[in-house]
């Protein structure tokens, strides 16, 4: 695949000496560079893809970690952390919230202080040592299209190899995995792929890795000891899914060990008026906005239920066909769909156990 770079980058003002911004500079030496007293001049007046041409250097503000947004709108949570250590993604998904939550705010930034973050983390580690935390990198950004160039994967998983009461997920949809390849996880980091039925790779994830990379990246992070992770979120309603949605699993676990997988989460494609807009104005028409949508607790609307959880059941056994060990989940659904789709509606603290134990 080939490895992003941008078109120009956008270093804070105090921030060209640090360590990332010396790193990029190098990796990246012809390159345009502008140093700007405040991160905003770098912001594109032309529109969300220009946002993902250019890269923004900047001290990230405020707090990093944060509680995944299932936990606070009447949804089965699984106590997910997220950390933010940069922010918009290289790929460009029709269906991709981001297009919501970042149209304001495009520009592609990585943070300079991850040391900040990580003090942060440990001291929360510490605070807790009942407990063990699931961390993910994945919520504003890919995990690791941009790792080629930050090398973060090289701070983070020792980071999280050093402490036992923590587990990372890096998801992403690259195979950008060098770096992996080279660091013991000692069983505390988790890499996960979000995937989908081979022809809503090709016609809605663009610029991400095939389905046929993300499979062989995989393969070779399993190999490396990582166990790995998979997303089949958003599922899409479209002709032909009671076929794609089976071809890819069989396609996954021909090839990768079911015993070395942490969970598999579903979902339902998640949409709000903005985003709704923001698929239909896109340049190349996006056959993801099909079907009754219906807005649910959250504000957002989903699939009618009924389709919904037909298609959570068809995935559960096809699933479970394969290996019926594997830990399933569904994400940021309430405990109506849990009940209909799993028969159960476990507490909040029993999926997060179950899915610690299966990444442990
Ligand atoms: S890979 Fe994820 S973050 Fe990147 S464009 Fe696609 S949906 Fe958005």
């Amino acid at each position: 695949m080939n490895r992003w770079t941008p078109d120009a980058i956008w270093i804070e003002r105090d921030e060209d000496a640090s360590v990332l911004a010396r790193r990029l500079l190098a990796r990246l030496p012809d390159t345009p560079v502008h140093i700007v007293g405040d991160p905003r001049e770098a912001e594109p007046l032309d529109g969300f893809g220009a946002g993902k041409r250019r890269l923004v250097v900047q001290r990230h503000r405020g707090s990093f970690l944060q509680h995944c947004p299932a936990g606070t709108t009447g949804m089965v949570c699984c106590n997910y952390l997220v950390m933010n250590f940069a922010a918009n993604c290289p790929f460009d998904c029709s269906y991709c919230f981001l297009q919501d939550y970042l149209a304001n705010n495009p520009a592609l930034k990585v943070f300079t202080n991850v040391g900040e973050g990580l003090a942060e983390l440990d001291a929360a580690l510490r605070r807790h040592p009942e407990r063990t935390f699931r961390v993910g990198t994945g919520e504003l950004a890919d995990s690791l299209a941009l790792d080629h160039l930050t090398d973060l994967s090289c701070e983070l998983v020792p980071f999280f190899a050093a402490r036992s009461n923590a587990v990372l997920e890096l998801k992403t949809k690259s195979d950008c995995i060098d770096n992996l390849l080279r660091l013991d996880p000692k069983e505390r980091v988790v890499v996960s792929w979000s995937v989908n039925a081979e022809t809503i790779v090709a016609d809605e994830e663009h610029g991400a890795a095939s389905l046929e990379a993300r499979i062989t990246a995989a393969e070779r992070v399993q190999a490396a000891g990582y166990k790995v992770g998979f997303h089949f979120d958003p599922l899409i309603a479209h002709d032909g899914w009671e076929e794609g949605y089976p071809a890819t699993i069989a396609k996954l676990f021909r090839r990768l060990d079911t015993r070395r997988v942490a969970w598999v989460s579903l979902g339902s494609l998640r949409m709000t008026p903005r985003l709704k807009a923001a698929i239909k104005a896109r340049p190349q028409k996006s056959g993801v906005v099909t079907g009754e949508l219906v807005p649910g607790a959250d504000g957002k609307e989903r699939l009618w239920r009924g389709l919904r959880v037909q298609m959570y059941r068809r995935m559960l056994e096809w699933l479970r066909s394969v290996d019926d060990r594997m830990p399933l989940y569904i994400c940021m659904e309430p405990p109506g769909v849990w009940e209909k789709t799993f028969g159960e509606v476990p507490a909040d603290r029993q999926v997060a156990e179950r899915l610690v134990a299966g990444s442990a």
